[in-house]
């Protein structure tokens, strides 16, 4: 059997608290090595102003900004903040108060009524009008995070569903993104692709 010598034992010793002295001493000097003074003012700054054009009237609280910051590894930090982006948007609450009362008689046509009554699965015939008079009622805004929509990407959604006995009521319509639309849908798969993650985690990957 070997054994290793003394000698050879009290100077490894030596060596490892030379070393962990050494570390220990210097260590503000090594974190500045491993991870330089990587400024995060582009990728908040782009962060920022995507999240504030591109959803008017939501506001993003950014506090993780500052507590982030014991985070040392800027990538992982620039993540925290991304993902503390991405999960106030799924938290976004429905403003109920805001749901239309009703829809005026001027703004109506001649087969509204009749069109609002759900006859099997079928969509109502003037469904495209039914969709651009939300469009136009909500400003062009998804009801739910203000985002910009356009007419091809409006899902309406029923605050009543069918089965409960909702009809086509203009006032029983919001317009969603496609975002909302699958943060609303009864399949939570959906919701792992969004848009919102995506354009996000491009801004963290390239600033
Ligand atoms: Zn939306």
């Amino acid at each position: 059997m070997y054994f290793l010598g003394t000698d050879y034992i009290v100077s490894s010793i030596l060596w490892l608290l030379a070393i962990f002295a050494f570390v220990f001493t210097f260590r503000k000097q090594i974190k500045k090595l491993l991870y330089p003074q990587i400024t995060l003012d582009p990728f908040i700054s782009k962060l920022k102003t995507y999240t504030e054009k591109t959803y008017p009237d939501f506001k993003f609280d950014y506090t993780i900004i500052e507590t982030s910051k014991s985070e040392n590894n800027p990538e992982l930090r620039k993540y925290m903040i991304a993902d503390d982006m991405i999960d106030q948007f799924k938290r976004i609450q429905i403003d109920r108060s805001r749901y239309p009362k009703s829809t005026p008689k001027e703004l109506q046509w001649s087969s509204y009524v009749f069109n609002c009554e759900p006859h099997r699965d079928k969509l109502p015939k003037d469904w495209m009008q039914r969709k651009n008079a939300l469009f136009l009622r909500e400003h062009r805004k998804c009801f739910r995070c203000s985002t910009y929509i356009d007419i091809t990407t409006l899902h309406p959604k029923m605050i009543r569903s069918l089965k409960d006995g909702g009809k086509y009521y203009l006032e029983n319509l919001i317009p969603l993104c496609g975002d909302c639309d699958k943060l609303l849908s009864d399949n939570p798969k959906k919701s792992s692709f969004l848009n919102i993650k995506d354009t996000i985690y491009q801004i963290v990957q390239n600033s």
